[in-house]
């Protein structure tokens, strides 16, 4: 609809309906077996053949400029769904670019629980992004009660990447390659004048918002930001390594490990960084266009401020 593609996850209580899918689908698609397919049909009908087999449907990466709703497809979601459809619809995943605070500049989302998931087309990627979720058990039917927010059950708290980290966070310019770094939305390159551009999230949210300033709904839980280790300047492979070993998970090095005890296993420099990460002080470049956004090289902090810095 829209003219555009985009990007839908279906979940299902049973294997068997997954099986049952994926026989629908292999009737839509050239080859069911290979992932990247494209599928000829509206997000309304996917809609129909996923809620007839018993599973939910939530839109993907729901704000990415080639590949989903908003991104390249509708500016509101009754454009795509029906009311009934709507209803059914628990949640909208944010994807690596945007957080909650800037996907809450739409009012039509205030009702809808915000999923931050990892996108992992590989392993290192699982857990990039997760969500805290509170549960009786862990099965289908609390997750979609944490997602409809009923019984008690809910998302407590998501984690992801700084937006800015996200590959399309700023307005791309396919001539030059420059990101964009001024107020969004922009439309055009700011540094050769091209139109020809990938269209930031944040950009395309502040396009079509309609709120000046977010605006978050009260059962919106925290956003915590994280920069993934791999982001990290002078984190390379044999760091990671020795990390791991010693802490276990990217999470305990991220979110606990103490400053003192990260610069016992790879020095003060890296411990510095990743403490920097954890507090939101690291200057960031926004991604565009397919690319990841960085962390900036910093000034060198003098040994009298490095100090100062109470970890
Ligand atoms: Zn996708
Ligand atoms: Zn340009």
């Amino acid at each position: 609809k829209g003219g555009g593609h985009s990007h839908q996850i279906a979940y299902f209580p049973y294997f068997k309906d997954i099986k049952e899918f994926s026989k629908a689908l292999s009737l839509l698609v050239t080859n069911v077996t290979l992932s990247s397919q494209n599928c000829k049909i509206s997000a309304q009908e996917a809609f129909q053949i996923i809620n007839k087999i018993g599973g939910i449907l939530i839109p993907a990466h729901a704000f990415t400029p080639h590949k989903s709703i908003y991104g390249n497809c509708v500016r509101r979601l009754p454009e795509i769904f029906s009311r009934a459809t709507l209803k059914k619809i628990p949640a909208i995943e944010l994807g690596l670019s945007a957080d909650t605070e800037i996907a809450d500049h739409l009012k039509e989302l205030a009702e809808y629980t915000f999923l931050t998931n990892s996108d992992a087309h590989s392993l290192p990627k699982i857990g990039r992004e997760y969500n805290i979720v509170e549960l009786e058990k862990a099965n289908f039917k609390e997750i979609l009660l944490a997602l409809q927010r009923k019984e008690g059950r809910k998302i407590i708290a998501n984690y992801g990447l700084d937006p800015k980290l996200g590959k399309y966070h700023r307005t791309f310019c396919e001539i030059c390659n420059y990101t964009a770094t001024s107020n969004p939305p922009v439309y055009k390159c700011e540094k050769c004048g091209s139109d020809k551009i990938v269209k930031g999230v944040f950009d395309r949210i502040i396009e079509i918002g309609d709120y000046q300033q977010s605006i978050s709904p009260s059962h919106r839980p925290p956003y915590y930001h994280q920069v993934p280790l791999e982001f990290v300047p002078g984190v390379g492979k044999k760091t990671l390594n020795k990390l791991f070993d010693y802490f276990g998970t990217e999470m305990n090095i991220l979110h606990k490990a103490s400053y003192q005890e990260i610069s016992r296993v790879v020095g003060f420099e890296i411990a510095q960084n990743i403490i920097l990460a954890r507090k939101g002080l690291l200057n960031l470049s926004p991604g565009g266009g397919g690319k990841y956004g960085k962390v900036k090289k910093k000034e060198k902090i003098s040994g009298d401020k490095n100090l100062q810095l109470n970890f």
